[in-house]
């Protein structure tokens, strides 16, 4: 998305132009100039903008415009946005964003307010909602049509902006990466987070056994309360003595891991022979490269991610379609446990990466 900021004039890009010879400059300023052209049609919204990766300090509070959506797209007013561990990635360069400055974050839930030329299957109006576009820290956006879902009457703008990107990420782990059964002993870690207390109440509605890991008592009942049958807080006990005790030296079918560095390979040892470690994000530090062998016992390794899941616009609708069921029916229940205006995403991120959290996080606009 090119951004313009209300601050500055088109002579000051132009200036700034003259004294650089770097082609990837000469192409941005070129294309902030004509947002800059556009200007007395453009709209302006709030957003949280991203010059240059960092820490939270470097998402800042600015003005943007926005342009009338383009075909395929849709300009979407948030009533909620969506707090996710990926933000933290594009924010710190941990996952590399194309383009600077950027606008980041995922997921969010709105009113769809014009559509472009040829979109024919939403219309102003219409409740939606998304997970896995780049673009969510903003009052409006633009987003192509094929990424929104209209939203059912009985999921709210801030349960779908709390939990798409997180109970679809469940729903493609428990049915597609690992196929989940009442037969299932799992190994699931940060079960108190915002994956975690989904991945609880979904593991329990198929009546598998969810162990638990967590790090602070508190974040153990939490964990307990929505469904997980054994909780391991971290801080206290070695998870992997745990496992083996609890599972009488069997291990785990199946192991969720998303904290990364600090549970490789330690995860490894939690599993039977033949099971499979599902390394599906890095809180505490991506996994260093590693010599296969260290799968010993004939273990399956998978390093996951919801984007490729929802790539095709059917597979993101079945998707989507699951999880609304799910929330609807009552077998999972979001648990919005921190709010923040979306002005103080930084503050946001703060806790996030503190540990600070339990479920999930909503900005609101
Ligand atoms: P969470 O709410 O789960 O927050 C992260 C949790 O990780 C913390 O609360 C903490 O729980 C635990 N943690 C352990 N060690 C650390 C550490 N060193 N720094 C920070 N946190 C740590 O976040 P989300 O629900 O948003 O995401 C959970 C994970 O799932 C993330 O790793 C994310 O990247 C991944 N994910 C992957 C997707 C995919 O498709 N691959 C999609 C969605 C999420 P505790 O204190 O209890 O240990």
């Amino acid at each position: 998305m090119a951004l313009a900021r209300q601050d500055y004039g088109f002579a000051t890009w132009v200036r700034a132009d003259s004294r650089t010879s770097d082609l990837q400059a000469v192409r941005k300023t070129a294309r902030r100039c004509i947002a800059i052209f556009v200007w007395e049609e453009a709209i302006m919204v709030q957003a949280i903008v991203l010059d240059q990766t960092g820490g939270p300090d470097a998402l800042q509070w600015q003005s943007v415009t926005i342009a009338d959506p383009g075909p395929g797209e849709v300009r979407l007013r948030h009533a909620a946005i969506g707090l996710n561990y990926i933000d933290v990635y594009h924010r710190s360069g941990l996952y590399p964003l194309t383009d600077l400055p950027a606008i980041i974050g995922m997921e969010g839930a709105g009113d769809v307010i014009a559509v472009g030329s040829d979109v024919t299957d939403v219309k102003v109006g219409d409740r939606v909602g998304y997970a896995g576009s780049l673009g969510a820290y903003a009052e409006e956006r633009l987003i192509p049509a094929a990424n929104i879902i209209k939203l059912p009457d009985a999921v709210s703008y801030e349960v779908a902006a709390a939990c798409m990107l997180q109970a679809m990420t469940v729903r493609y782990l428990f049915r597609e990466t690992y196929v989940v059964t009442a037969d299932t002993t799992m190994l699931f870690h940060a079960a108190a987070g915002g994956v975690g207390l989904i991945a609880c109440q979904w593991a329990r509605a198929l009546g598998a056994r969810m162990i638990g890991t967590v790090g602070s008592e508190d974040k153990a009942k939490l964990a307990r309360a929505n469904g997980c049958a054994d909780v391991i807080n971290t801080k206290t006990e070695s998870f992997v003595d745990r496992v083996r005790e609890l599972t009488d030296g069997q291990g785990c079918d199946v192991v969720y891991d998303s904290i990364g560095k600090d549970t490789f390979p330690l995860s490894l040892d939690c599993l039977k022979p033949k099971g499979v470690w599902v390394s599906f994000g890095n809180a505490s530090g991506p996994v260093p490269a590693f010599d296969l062998s260290l799968l010993k016992g004939s273990l399956f390794a998978s390093r996951p991610s919801l984007m490729a899941y929802t790539a095709k616009r059917e597979d993101l609708v079945a998707n989507a379609e699951d999880v609304f069921a799910m929330l609807v029916s009552g077998k999972i229940n979001i648990a919005i446990n921190q709010r923040y205006p979306l002005r103080d995403a930084a503050d946001a991120h703060r806790a996030l990466e503190a540990r600070a959290t339990t479920g999930s996080t909503v900005l609101t606009v």
